[in-house]
């Protein structure tokens, strides 16, 4: 058999590894959308990524996903539009949030294509979106889901294990067991992993021990920070925020994962009578919905989790908190005076409605942006992240006013020594390591971590290289 690496390699974004049997089945393992910049470069090996395939995509067989999110998933409507016809394989959970997002990154594809279209010169062709809201209805209906910690058949020879990888709602490791002649190898596909002692979510657990193993290197080159008391700090935040300043509190956050997590932090707040007597809305259609589909899962729940339920039976909800779906009332809230707390996409403020929370309210110095995750660097959220006095936007120089603060335990992937944690018991087993998903001077330095923690055959596999087991 073969392995192909197909996406995210040497890259962070894209990922989708091919595996061919000796009798030609071909099983996909993720089928990511690039979201990198460098597929405008001509001379860059991701050109054009999300346009092409280094496979056709006819002739694969069936699609197993490790997780929702776009860069593991985003591809999948064109596979399909391109003829794909195997059934794609996930999680529950992954399946639900796959409906949802992936029906959002459709309204995205389509809504690019039409401002590009808008601009363009005339004489010049009119650009496609990568797909429509009807592929990923087509899509959608390949799917066929199944529970952690059951082998199901995906060939009469493979069979394939789905492990708690902690990383997001649905979020899995992949083991395939492969019979082929008179061996049985045991092939695993880490997908993104998560860290231990993070809420909502179970910790990774342990994949069986496998011969050859794809791993992500997205941080193995650092360690995170502790998290601090995070509650306390977000409690402090707010009072200082909209009690002594008595002003608005903006939180930019992703729609699936991070939105959840902050809200279920300000909901132990409120249970423990410390949030001041403020609104607080989730501005984000897609929140909405993701929001829905964490209720709908409880078997991706930690034992906190559930304990927390059992005297508060939505941990995403209580009375002074109202999720946003219309635009209308979204504008409301730009002309809204008194103290509040927004929590809206994107997370880097360089798309979706945040943006509009930013243009009214960054000269305001009563007001507070509370920055959570990563931002690229020339992104809004990564200007503000380094001291910018000054941002553009909607084409209009703003000065900032507003408080910044920034906390930066919120990382869904794990860390140099918690991926280490993880790989513990792969040490006697492994015979080929391949790390994907992570930039090559970051792998480099996770792949010599490796070597001197015992493990040998550690490859960082170029986009399109291809190896024989
Ligand atoms: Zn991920």
């Amino acid at each position: 058999m073969t392995i192909k690496f197909c996406g995210a390699a040497r890259e962070v974004t894209g990922s989708s590894h091919l595996i061919t049997l000796e009798d030609g089945f071909r099983i996909l393992l993720d089928c990511g959308l690039y979201q990198g910049v460098d597929d405008e470069v001509e001379d860059s090996p991701v050109y054009n990524f999300n346009e092409r395939w280094l496979f056709s995509p006819q002739q694969v067989n069936c699609l197993i996903l490790s997780h929702a999110h776009i860069d593991h998933t985003g591809r999948v409507p064109k596979l399909v539009a391109d003829g794909f016809r195997g059934t794609i394989y996930a999680t529950h959970a992954t399946r639900d949030l796959c409906a949802i997002m992936l029906a959002d990154s459709a309204k995205i594809q389509e809504a690019d294509a039409q401002f590009d279209n808008k601009r363009r010169a005339p004489g010049t062709p009119e650009r496609k979106p990568l797909y429509t809201l009807k592929d990923v209805h087509s899509a959608l209906r390949n799917f066929a889901a199944f529970g952690y910690e059951q082998w199901f058949y995906v060939h009469p020879r493979v069979r394939v294990l789905f492990r708690d990888a902690g990383h997001i709602l649905g979020s899995a490791s992949v083991t395939l067991e492969i019979r082929e002649g008179s061996r049985t190898v045991l092939f695993g596909f880490t997908g993104d992993l998560g860290r231990p002692s993070r809420p909502i979510l179970r910790d990774p657990q342990p994949m069986p021990e496998v011969e050859y193993l794809i791993c992500e290197s997205t941080y193995g080159d650092r360690e995170h920070e502790a998290a601090p008391a995070e509650l306390e700090r977000l409690f402090h935040i707010v009072r200082h925020t909209c009690v002594e300043k008595k002003g608005k509190l903006i939180i930019p956050a992703f729609s699936v994962g991070r939105t959840q997590e902050f809200v279920y932090m300000l909901d132990q707040l409120h249970r423990a009578g410390r949030l001041p007597k403020v609104p607080i809305f989730v501005d984000s259609p897609l929140a909405v919905d993701a929001t829905e589909v964490f209720l709908d899962h409880p078997e991706c729940f930690d034992q906190e989790l559930h304990q927390y339920m059992l005297e508060d039976e939505n941990p995403f909800g209580f009375k002074e908190l109202q999720y946003i779906r219309s635009v209308e009332a979204s504008k409301q809230l730009n002309h809204m005076q008194h103290p509040c707390i927004i929590i809206a996409a994107s997370g880097m403020m360089n798309a979706g409605r945040i943006r509009h929370h930013l243009y009214h309210n960054i000269e305001n110095p009563r007001a507070t942006f509370l920055i959570i995750g990563y931002c690229a660097p020339n992104t809004p959220g990564g200007k503000l992240r380094a001291g910018a006095t000054s941002l553009e936007v909607f084409g209009e120089r703003k000065q900032v006013l507003a408080e910044v603060e920034v906390m930066d335990s919120f990382s869904a992937h794990a860390d140099r020594t918690e991926m280490l944690q993880f790989l513990q018991n792969q040490r006697a087993s492994i015979r080929q390591l391949w790390l994907t998903h992570g930039t090559l001077d970051r792998q480099q330095v996770w792949r010599d971590t490796l070597l001197q923690h015992g493990f040998s055959a550690v490859d960082i596999p170029a986009l399109g290289q291809e190896y024989t087991l």
